[in-house]
């Protein structure tokens, strides 16, 4: 038993000290990659409820469909608790540029009765005051556990509708984090916003989070990495795992 007290013990000290060289690869990563782009101010829009309706309709979707789709939405209703009385087949027209509208325009019917209360004039200012009072796990916890939002849409209205200090995790962010070696190489993307929620400092989620997408579009592609012109190349695991087959190459 004392043994294994002091493995526990010993294993939390190697997990913090893990904890801690993480964090301070996170500051180098943002220092280097401010040199490259700098993101905008942290656009807060103090919408939830407009935040989440936004994102299930950007769940795979481009940024222009999402934005077509929305504006038709609300376009054709004065307010959301009309959405939640429409018939679903007339919203499924409504955000059908959206695509996947079958899809989505029940979920987001359902979710909507989930948060908008009856008579409620101001559902933002309701939803804003409710996850305020939460911490960022228990926000995350409570809107991923309402049908079809998953941790990345709960992250996106935390971060965007409520400024709440936790990081999305999209295919950008979490390839990204990965080849880097912020999280390890079988992570998933909903555990990775456990883990870059414990190193990630508060007042840098949203720098960290515009960075990521912005390097995994520009540089950090899916299919081919353009390591040499990289700004991270010299903190980046994949790239020294690359070198080093490189070497063994060249070496045989
Ligand atoms: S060095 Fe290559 S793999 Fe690493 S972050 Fe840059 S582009 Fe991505």
């Amino acid at each position: 038993m004392q043994y294994n007290h002091r493995m526990t013990e010993q294993q939390k000290l190697n997990s913090a000290a893990d904890a801690n060289s993480l964090r301070s690869l996170v500051a180098e990563i943002l220092l280097l990659l401010d040199q490259e782009w700098q993101p905008s101010e942290w656009n807060l829009s103090k919408q939830p409820v407009d935040e989440l309706v936004g994102t299930i309709l950007s769940q795979n979707t481009s940024d222009t469909n999402t934005h077509r789709a929305f504006t038709s939405l609300k376009s054709a209703y004065p307010d959301w608790q009309s959405v939640i009385q429409a018939n679903t087949e007339d919203v499924i027209e409504t955000i059908r540029s959206g695509g996947l509208a079958n899809q989505k325009a029940p979920r987001i019917q359902a979710v909507l009765r989930e948060v908008v209360d009856e008579g409620d004039s101001d559902p933002n200012a309701t939803l804003l005051a409710r996850l305020e009072r939460m911490s960022p796990s228990e926000a995350m916890n409570w809107l991923s556990s309402f049908n079809g939002i998953g941790p990345k849409t709960a992250a996106c209205v935390l971060l965007f509708g409520v400024g709440q200090p936790v990081v999305p995790v999209d295919t950008h962010v979490h390839r990204v984090a990965r080849r880097i070696g912020l999280i390890g190489p079988r992570v998933s993307a909903e555990r990775a916003h456990e883990d870059l929620l414990d190193i990630v400092p508060d007042e840098d989620s949203y720098r960290f989070h515009m960075h990521l997408i912005h390097h995994g579009r520009r540089t950090c592609k899916s299919r081919v990495p353009s390591c040499d012109t990289c700004v991270l190349s010299s903190v980046c695991d994949y790239q020294r795992f690359e070198a080093a087959t490189e070497l063994s190459a060249k070496q045989s």
